[in-house]
C-alpha cells in the first residue's frame, strides 16, 4: 500500500474571523468520520463530489472536509478549489 493522505485536513470547526482552525487528520481518522457520518459506502462507491469543481473524491485527492449546515462538503486538492476553499472560509466567518 502507498501511503496515501499525507496533506489531508480536515477543518474541524470554524473559530473566530481571523483564526482558521484547519487540523491535521490521518487516514483513519478519514475513515472513521465517513463512518460516523454514513458517508464511507458513499465514498467508496465514488458518490462523493468536491464542492467546488465536482470532481469525484477519492483518497489520492481529498484536501479538506468542510462541515457545514450539517452536512459535510468535500474539497479535493486542485489549487484553484483550495483557493475557493480559503476564500470560502473568509466570507462565513466575516
Ligand atoms: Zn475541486
Amino acid at each position: 500500500m502507498e501511503r496515501q493522505g499525507e496533506g489531508f485536513r480536515v477543518i474541524l470547526e470554524i473559530m473566530d474571523e481571523r483564526e482558521q482552525n484547519i487540523d491535521a487528520i490521518h487516514e483513519r481518522d478519514l475513515d472513521k468520520l465517513l463512518k460516523q457520518e454514513g458517508l464511507l459506502d458513499a465514498f467508496q462507491k465514488g458518490e462523493i463530489f468536491c464542492k467546488f469543481c465536482k470532481t469525484k473524491i477519492t483518497r489520492e485527492n481529498i484536501y479538506s472536509i468542510l462541515p457545514e449546515s450539517g452536512a459535510f462538503n468535500f474539497i479535493c486538492q486542485k489549487s484553484e478549489c483550495v483557493g475557493n476553499l480559503l476564500e470560502h472560509i473568509d466570507n462565513k466567518t466575516l
